[in-house]
């Protein structure tokens, strides 16, 4: 029988993130549960993986408890995209705050290391530019983007917490905007818009003047930080960034897009969401001394890639 090193619970793992996980952390020889809801994930994003060996999916919902041995998780379960968080709050949160109690009971039960995808949503409309680790964020509590934003900050504080009251060795990484193949077309986030729209000839929706800023991570860079993370000393908990500091306008994305896929689209302008962040760029200083990671990929080399993958995607 093959030895497989560790197992490793990796929640929303049918998703963006979760799927490019799944699929380095099985190639590297561990024995993988995905649990998933398929609320924003789909089997398609796991479809290489499944009937292989070490690689088991339970269609489950985080929100519920679940008991099993792990060696490993990572929690990233939690719909990511403005619109399908927005769509049924009251879950997202309980996403949000629940899935994050129920990973650390297992985690404290089992003596596993946890990993929780943060994000730099936690900053809120930050005022602090670029964002670093030890700022406390501007968030609106009642707002459209709270269910999202404060559950992840309540995550956060219940990882602490469980790591002061049971020692639960905890790892907490603050995500910004990441991209790549194994986005699903109908996402709504910026990239995956502007690029479909963009291979179809249609309008490219920029919502507000687009002046608003974004720094986007590739794919690849993000799991390799990930897992670094993950393997780091147990002095290393977090919160870290993990996200790429080029930063770019919305409109600048735009016509890189436009560019890139020679594309006859024609930019117009849509209402700016409410709540949206005016500026994000990730500082990356903490990373980078303790996990030395620093993100490789280019926005043109990662837009590229991503472009092809789309292109597959809507033959
Ligand atoms: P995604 O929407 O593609 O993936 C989320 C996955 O979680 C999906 O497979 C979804 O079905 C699953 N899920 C949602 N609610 C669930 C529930 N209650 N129970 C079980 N499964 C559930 O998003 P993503 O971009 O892959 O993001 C993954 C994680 O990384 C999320 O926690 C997100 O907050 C975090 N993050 C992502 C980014 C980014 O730019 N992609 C930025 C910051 C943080
Ligand atoms: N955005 C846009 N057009 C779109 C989708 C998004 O102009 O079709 C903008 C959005 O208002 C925001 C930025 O692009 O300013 C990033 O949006 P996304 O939903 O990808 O992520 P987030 O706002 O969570 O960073």
């Amino acid at each position: 029988m093959e030895f497989r090193k560790k197992t490793i619970l990796i929640t929303g793992g049918a998703g963006f993130i979760g799927s490019n996980l799944c699929k380095k952390l099985h190639s590297d020889g561990n024995n993988i549960i995905c649990m998933d809801n398929f609320y924003t994930g789909t089997y398609e994003n796991i479809y290489s993986l499944v009937n292989k060996e070490y690689f088991t999916i339970l269609n489950h919902d985080v929100i519920n408890p679940y008991d099993f041995y792990v060696d490993e998780i990572y929690n990233l379960a939690c719909p990511a995209s403005p619109p399908f968080y927005q769509r049924n709050p009251v879950h997202t949160f309980k996403t949000g705050i629940l899935g994050a109690i129920n990973g650390l009971e297992l985690a404290t039960k089992w003596d596993a290391k946890i990993l929780q995808a943060s994000t730099s949503e936690v900053y809120g409309d930050a005022q602090v530019h670029p964002q670093v680790e030890t700022y406390w964020g501007n968030v609106n509590p009642d707002g459209i983007r709270a269910c999202y934003d404060e559950s992840k900050r309540g995550a956060e504080t219940i990882f602490f917490d469980y790591n002061r009251t049971y020692k639960t060795n905890i790892k907490i990484i603050r995500i910004f905007n990441t991209y790549g193949p194994g986005m699903n077309p109908d996402d709504g986030r910026v990239v995956s818009n502007f690029i479909i729209q963009a291979l179809r000839n249609d309008d490219i929706t920029v919502y507000g003047d687009g002046s608003q800023t974004r720094s986007f991570c590739y794919i690849s860079d993000l799991i390799d930080g990930i897992i670094k993370m993950m393997n780091s000393d147990s002095t290393v908990q977090g919160p870290i960034n993990l996200g790429n500091p080029s930063e770019f306008t919305v409109l600048e994305l735009a016509e890189k897009i436009i560019q890139l896929t020679r594309s006859k689209s024609k930019i117009i302008f849509e209402k700016l969401p409410q709540d949206d962040p005016k500026q994000r760029k990730p500082n990356i200083e903490k990373a980078n001394k303790q996990l030395d990671w620093k993100p490789l990929v280019s926005l043109e080399d990662g837009l590229t890639e991503t472009i092809n993958y789309f292109k597959e995607k809507l033959k």
